[in-house]
């Protein structure tokens, strides 16, 4: 096999003060104020894998929560109360959950400005509801789909605004400069998927790698969707937290990841009208043999009515809510049929569970299914009157509820951990890195439902005000300093990839010894 041999005078070379990783609801964001605030559009890029992908454009659930400041009606709230909520889940910074809070009624402003159409009351009044983990009614909807309908008018803004997109960019490696104690972002480098993904195109490496010079670069890459094996992120999501580790930030909370039940053919969050219609959960074995599990672990109907009731706002599975009966008892069951017995889930809307008697529901599952008018005869019934859009939304993807049941699994939907930030969500080893939206680590343990939204449009503020207002990280810079340190790196990058073609690592693909070099090469990147 031909060597690979990597010259930077080949390489295509590009510089701006600030670069974006990732095109989500968080890197739009803070593209726009950075250009606000006073950076020059054309001194910003946004690269991405692919535009229109990642989670924000391609996600949501019953309804998909933003949470904000509470804004409206006589209930008195304040940035210290509405931080220390943030905080109460655990594993959570003081000071950023203060910092999420008193920004929160700004960024919710610029969006509404941006044309998001959050629902507000006859008085103006942006009237919320109570989501997880959220002692007030702070949570607000658009529906199924606010964070693609938020992606969506911050796209249209970054146009506007002229900012730069560099889409079918990977970017694979962040450079780092040390002097002294002290490490820096000076830059990274990508590959070119247009040139990677066309055949012909494709001659060699030089070709396909890309180096941007950066001032700052701001992390916007999402979670770590491609570790999980049952994900309910959407497939376009893969993150690349490794490239966080890798540049060798700090990083925290990464156990906290969170899990919760989702459907698995088409990959939708199970949460809201989806439990609280009490639908019918059984198992099925590799023979064949149909149980209802979980009456084996709830004594009566109405203590399995009321978990699966909470299930719908208590989506995410929590070891505190095992005990007495709790609602992520079920998650615990439905892990045990599908990971320790091999079995397979399903939820069935069609049928009521055995023993469903609307006398024997308890008190809270009645009022509600009543004041919804939704006292119906079976699940698919109850979700109509309840909330046809969420039978609306696996028509649209080819299941239909009223026929089938949803295979279902325990499913990862949000990393709470991720890269250790500061004040202006700015790694806090690294300078001039910044880190903001999911693969931030500033999302604590027990998150209020929606906060995770809240949390990426504030990140992206602060970075962009870090980096319009401080003489640092806004001045302009001289490249050619910097060559020394990219050299060296495409050094490394050059053996990597020669050990790969000689093969000593192993991928998946088993034929590549039939390829030609080229092939091989191209075949190995794609991987
Ligand atoms: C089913 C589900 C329901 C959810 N519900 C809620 C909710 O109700 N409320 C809430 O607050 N949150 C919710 N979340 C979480 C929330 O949607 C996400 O945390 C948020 O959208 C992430 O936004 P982001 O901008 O950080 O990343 P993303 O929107 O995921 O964007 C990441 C971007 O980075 C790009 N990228 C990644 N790696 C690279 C690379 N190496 N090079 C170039 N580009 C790269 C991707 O292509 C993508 O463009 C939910 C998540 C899921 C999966």
């Amino acid at each position: 096999m031909k060597q690979i041999h990597l010259k930077l005078s080949k390489i295509k070379q590009k510089k701006y003060n600030s670069i974006i990783i990732g095109s989500g609801a968080a890197g739009l964001n803070c593209a726009i104020h950075l250009v606000k605030e006073g950076i020059n559009a054309k001194n910003i890029a946004i690269l991405t894998e692919g535009l229109g992908g990642g989670t924000s454009f391609n996600t949501g659930s019953d309804k998909q929560t933003y949470y904000k400041f509470s804004i409206t009606g006589k209930d008195l709230d304040s940035p210290y109360t509405m931080a220390e909520d943030l905080a109460r889940g655990g594993a959570m910074h003081g000071d950023l959950a203060l910092i999420e809070a008193t920004n929160s009624v700004r960024e919710f402003f610029h969006l509404i400005e941006l044309g998001v159409p959050f629902p507000h009351d006859k008085f103006g009044g942006y009237v919320g509801y109570k989501t997880d983990n959220d002692p007030r009614q702070r949570a607000t909807s658009i529906g199924p789909l606010t964070s693609q309908k938020m992606s969506e008018c911050l796209l249209k803004e970054v146009k506007q605004l002229k900012i730069k997109i560099i889409d079918k960019t990977y970017c694979f490696r962040v450079i780092i400069q040390r002097s002294g104690g002290t490490k820096k972002s000076v830059g990274l480098i990508a590959l070119d998927l247009n040139v990677l993904n066309n055949k012909e195109n494709f001659k060699n490496l030089n070709d396909c790698i890309v180096i941007f010079y950066a001032q700052n670069i701001i992390m916007a890459t999402g979670g770590p969707a491609f570790i999980y094996k049952n994900s309910v992120y959407p497939p376009s999501q893969k993150g690349s937290t490794g490239l966080a580790i890798e540049a060798g930030c700090v990083l925290q909370n990464l156990t906290e990841s969170q899990f919760g039940l989702a459907s698995l053919k088409f990959r939708w969050n199970l949460s809201g009208s989806y439990q609280q219609v009490i639908p019918r959960y059984y198992s099925v074995d590799k023979n064949g043999k149909e149980i209802e599990f979980l009456r084996n672990y709830f004594p009566t109907f109405k203590d399995l009515s009321k978990a699966t009731f909470l299930k719908g706002y208590q989506w995410p599975f929590n070891a505190e809510r095992i005990e007495n009966y709790g609602s992520s008892l079920i998650d615990l069951a439905v892990y045990y049929e599908t990971e320790i017995l091999g079995n397979k889930v399903y939820l069935d809307y069609t049928r009521n569970p055995s023993g469903f008697n609307f006398d024997d529901l308890d008190a809270i599952v009645l009022q509600y299914l009543s004041n919804s008018n939704a006292l119906r005869k079976t699940p698919i019934q109850r979700l109509e009157a309840m909330n046809e859009e969420a039978i609306k939304v696996f028509m649209r993807n080819r299941i239909n509820l009223h026929k089938e049941s949803i295979q279902i699994a325990v499913c990862n939907q949000h990393l709470n951990g991720g890269v250790s930030c500061n004040e202006w969500w700015e790694s806090i080893n690294i300078n001039h890195f910044f880190a903001i939206g999911e693969i931030c680590g500033t999302h604590g343990i027990h998150r209020p439902g929606g906060a995770a939204l809240n949390s990426g449009q504030v990140g992206g503020l602060r970075a962009a005000l870090k980096i319009a207002h401080s003489a640092d990280y806004n001045r302009n810079f001289n490249k050619q300093q910097l060559t020394s340190i990219f050299k060296d790196e495409l050094i490394l990058i050059e053996s990597e990839f020669n050990s790969i073609l000689g093969g000593k690592v192993t991928l998946k693909n088993q034929h590549l010894s039939e390829k030609s070099d080229n092939s091989r090469l191209r075949t190995i990147l794609m991987e």
